[in-house]
């Protein structure tokens, strides 16, 4: 190991440390540190989430601090605790699990400070406490990729690697990634104390999310002014509106167990998730997801289904069944409302009152869906293509992409009909900063992996580089806007690596 200099004093670089979930105290989490980890080395980083926790760059660039994220030194201030809670895995009650790999060290600027795969917990069960370098570079890659594709999303701020051997399917190498938040508190961990009839620490847990992230919820005179009943409905639009990301962008999660459904509907934990390349709705990006629960079209109705077990967990403080069922039911139409919304600013079509133009719209991108489906078409580059289409009015590329020629003219022509009264200038600039030219592919995540494993790491940098800004043209970076190679498709992705 490295020889440790002074101890690291992280608040002198300003960083003032607090822990509000440390205040929750220790039925909600045990005290522990991270286990050490040989040798560290910088994988990536991201300097806009060190902005973030007011944390300098100099910093992110220190010996001591990459020392302190790998868990080799106490970063003086903290309480680094791993928390408890249980979950729905693939449908079936798992009960406890728990942050069997993860550490949260605190809070800094108002974020949580998370490390994962920082070693053995309670909660570890047969695990081993650590993640592969492959899985964190991923992590890390799409956390800042979905922020700037707008989508909510915990962010990553750095991943640190290390020659440490873990095994997996094979022998990989560990790493740790540093997460930010303002909480990952995930509905598992309501489920974990109603599971327990421990009633006084779901009221504790409730007040603290209501106090802390949905104030509004004390005050609501909706759903007969039922705080509880409150907090689930903002839950189901947050996470409504999150899912219609998803379904616009392509993105498929691959992993909606509740325990990886975040309370502040963040996407959270990047395990097996892919953007789709070519377009279909049955795709399963998860190895392991054997009968396609996680599949591509299904997110919405898993999202749902994980509502109603925040719901089930909630029930004791809402107490009213028909408040549940009220705010459950907010779910499906918000979710089709914004969804619609996403998918006719893909189309160009500025956002105007849901009532007018529905039913046709609705109809203009079912048609299309089925035809992108039918032909297996790229989903990204078919968006991106019809974006410059709209633009240059030739739509000759985006023809190329289809089989069924007469299908895609025919819906061609519906299309430009309805985009008739909107100006063509006007439609082209929503369809670019709404259609991102560079999504995190499978393949593009593995060049960054395969570079990175032969301790290159200006792939993982560039990669971010380019994900950072994905509505933006890099020439530089051409081809990897163009149809994925082949051997993307033979890439598996099972759950926790
Ligand atoms: P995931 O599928 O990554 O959401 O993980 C599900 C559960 O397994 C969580 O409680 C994780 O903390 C735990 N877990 C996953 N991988 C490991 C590991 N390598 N060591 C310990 N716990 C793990
Ligand atoms: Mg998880």
């Amino acid at each position: 190991m490295n020889a440790i200099s002074q101890p690291f004093q992280i608040k002198h670089t300003g960083l003032e440390w607090d822990n509000h979930f440390h205040r929750l105290g220790p039925d909600f989490y045990t005290e522990l540190a991270p286990q050490a980890l040989p040798d560290p080395y910088w994988v990536g980083r991201a300097f806009g989430v060190a902005d973030l926790l007011g944390l300098p760059a100099e910093q992110l660039q220190s010996g001591a601090l990459l020392q302190a994220l790998a868990g080799n030194q106490p970063i003086s201030g903290t309480q680094p605790l791993a928390s408890v809670y249980s979950g729905h895995q693939f449908g079936h009650w798992a009960g406890q699990l728990g942050d069997g790999r993860a550490c949260l060290l605190g809070e800094a600027n108002g974020l949580e400070v998370q490390l994962k795969g920082s070693g053995l917990t309670p909660y570890s069960r047969r695990g081993d406490g650590r993640a592969v370098l492959r899985s964190s570079i991923r992590e890390f890659l799409c956390s800042e990729a979905m922020h700037a594709l707008g989508i909510p999303t915990t962010r990553a701020l750095c991943v640190v690697g290390s020659d440490e051997v873990v095994p997996r399917e094979t022998l990989e190498t560990a790493a740790v990634v540093t997460r930010v938040a303002p909480s990952f508190i995930r509905f598992g961990h309501f489920e974990h104390f109603a599971a327990r009839n421990q009633l006084a620490q779901l009221k504790t847990l409730a007040d603290y999310v209501i106090t802390r992230y949905y104030p509004d919820c004390q005050t609501a005179e909706t759903l007969g002014a039922n705080p509880y009943a409150n907090l689930l409905l903002r839950v189901c639009e947050r996470t409504a509106e999150m899912l219609a990301h998803w379904q616009a962008v392509g993105f498929c999660h691959g992993v909606m167990n509740t325990d990886n459904m975040s309370i502040l509907g963040l996407t959270i934990d990047y395990g097996p998730f892919q953007f789709l390349d070519a377009y279909d709705p049955g795709h399963i990006c998860n190895h392991t997801d054997r009968g396609g629960r996680y599949a591509f079209a299904r997110q919405p109705d898993i999202a749902h289904w994980n509502l109603y077990a925040l719901a089930q967990a909630l029930m004791p403080l809402i107490e009213d069944q028909a408040l549940a069922l009220q705010a459950l039911d907010r779910f499906k139409p918000l979710f089709a409302r914004t969804w619609r919304q996403r998918m006719r600013a893909k189309l160009g079509l500025a956002a105007g009152a849901d009532g007018a133009n529905t039913d046709a719209d609705q109809a203009l991108i079912d048609e299309l869906l089925a035809l992108l489906a039918q032909d297996r078409v790229d989903y990204s580059l078919f968006w991106r293509r019809l974006s410059q289409g709209v633009a240059s009015q030739n739509f000759v590329p985006v023809r190329d992409l289809f089989l069924d020629r007469p299908a895609w003219d025919a819906w061609l022509l519906r299309y430009s009909e309805r985009l008739a009264d909107t100006d063509p200038g006007q439609a082209a600039g929503l369809m670019r900063k709404t259609n991102p030219k560079y999504v995190l592919r499978n393949y593009l995540g593995e060049l960054a992996i395969e570079a990175a494993k032969s301790k290159d790491f200006s792939r993982v940098a560039q990669m971010l580089a380019l994900l950072e800004r994905p509505f933006d043209e890099h020439p530089e970076f051409e081809s990897f806007a163009a149809l994925p190679p082949d051997w993307a498709s033979r890439i598996e992705i099972s759950c926790s690596s």
